[in-house]
């Protein structure tokens, strides 16, 4: 069986920032096809990925590709084997099985996990890092959703708050990615509560499980993990340092692996968020079908690009609808 890949740059509507990183104007993300099904991945140099080496990982399992790919589970144990650490690899490939199952049998991919299409959540809006007025007018011009969620990990961080809620009385998270000290974090929780921020991502460092757990008791804020948690192995740890976690397909392998961390979450009691890259309508409605087994849904990297390829999942008041054809469901954009 044959991977029939591509790079593609998707254009970013307005140049993105969030703590660690400079701003971007565009990012690049590699597109698969095997057999029917298409899936995509877009590989984060956070986690050590980039599309580079994901060509590199394609190339190499394509000669395992042999076994019976309805059988998605067998397929993927023999890529862990192959690829190991290459998780934005796995996502593409999972996806794209997942994709080709769904075509096959007819039914989109809620229908085959047995899930309810009705249960989607509502997806909040990304404002990255700016100016604190620049960020203001970029909360007027998201309207159309109903939750919004603040990059912040500046000197500025309550200045910007204060200055989103002269222009918005809709609920906000937080994400510091990671820019946080512990006690920086709980001072500033205290001061964005009062300000109607409803959760909190990734306030410290990843590796500062001690961090987290002090932030969490000392905070009245759900705290939900994303750099510190990346598979289902990683969860067990994160008990009772965070209230919740961020799954991303990219960040953890595929469908498979976020089915499991959802149920590994769920064993401990902890609030669910389902997670994007900048990634085109192909990623991110895949990563929706998901969303009716979640608490949160933060996929709106399709709607920060200029040049998304595909049509799916679709926004009703800012609740996700997923589409109804088979597999994924998506379809190329008219050009
Ligand atoms: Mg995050």
């Amino acid at each position: 069986m044959n991977i029939v890949s591509r790079i593609t740059d998707l254009q970013l509507k307005h140049p993105f920032k969030i703590a660690r990183r400079a701003t971007d104007a565009y990012r690049q993300v590699v597109s698969v096809e095997i057999d029917r099904g298409i899936g995509e991945t877009a590989p984060a140099r956070f986690y050590g990925e980039t599309v580079e080496t994901v060509r590199l990982a394609l190339e190499t399992i394509t000669p395992e590709l042999t076994n019976n790919l309805d059988a998605i589970h067998n397929v993927m144990a023999a890529a862990e084997t192959v690829l190991g650490g290459n998780y934005a690899a796995k996502s593409a490939i999972d996806m794209a099985l997942h994709d080709r199952l769904g075509k096959k049998l007819g039914v989109p991919l809620y229908q085959l996990w047995g899930l309810d299409p009705q249960n989607t959540p509502c997806t909040s809006f990304t404002i990255g890092l700016d100016e604190p007025e620049i960020m203001a007018e970029k909360t007027r011009q998201a309207e159309a959703y109903t939750i919004l969620k603040v990059k912040l990990g500046t000197p500025r961080d309550i200045e910007i708050i204060e200055t989103l809620r002269s222009v918005t009385d809709k609920p906000i998270y937080v994400d510091a990615n990671t820019a946080w000290t512990p006690k920086e974090a709980v001072r500033k929780i205290r001061e964005l509560a009062k300000h109607g921020v409803e959760l909190i991502e990734q306030p410290t460092k990843p590796s500062d499980l001690a961090g987290l757990r002090f932030v969490r008791e000392n905070s009245e804020l759900p705290i939900i993990a994303d750099e510190s948690v990346k598979r289902a192995s990683d969860i067990p740890a994160l008990v009772g340092c965070v209230d919740g976690i961020n799954i991303k397909l990219v960040k953890c392998g595929g469908l498979l692996e976020a089915h499991r961390m959802i149920h590994v979450a769920r064993t401990h009691g902890l609030l669910i968020m389902i997670g994007c890259m900048i990634e085109s309508s192909l990623g991110i409605t895949a990563a929706a079908h998901l969303t009716p087994l979640v608490d949160y849904a933060d996929l709106d990297g399709n709607l920060l690009i200029t040049n998304d390829p595909y049509t799916g999942v679709t926004l009703e008041n800012g609740k996700l609808i997923l589409p109804e054809r088979p597999g994924i469901g998506v379809t190329t954009q008219e050009t």
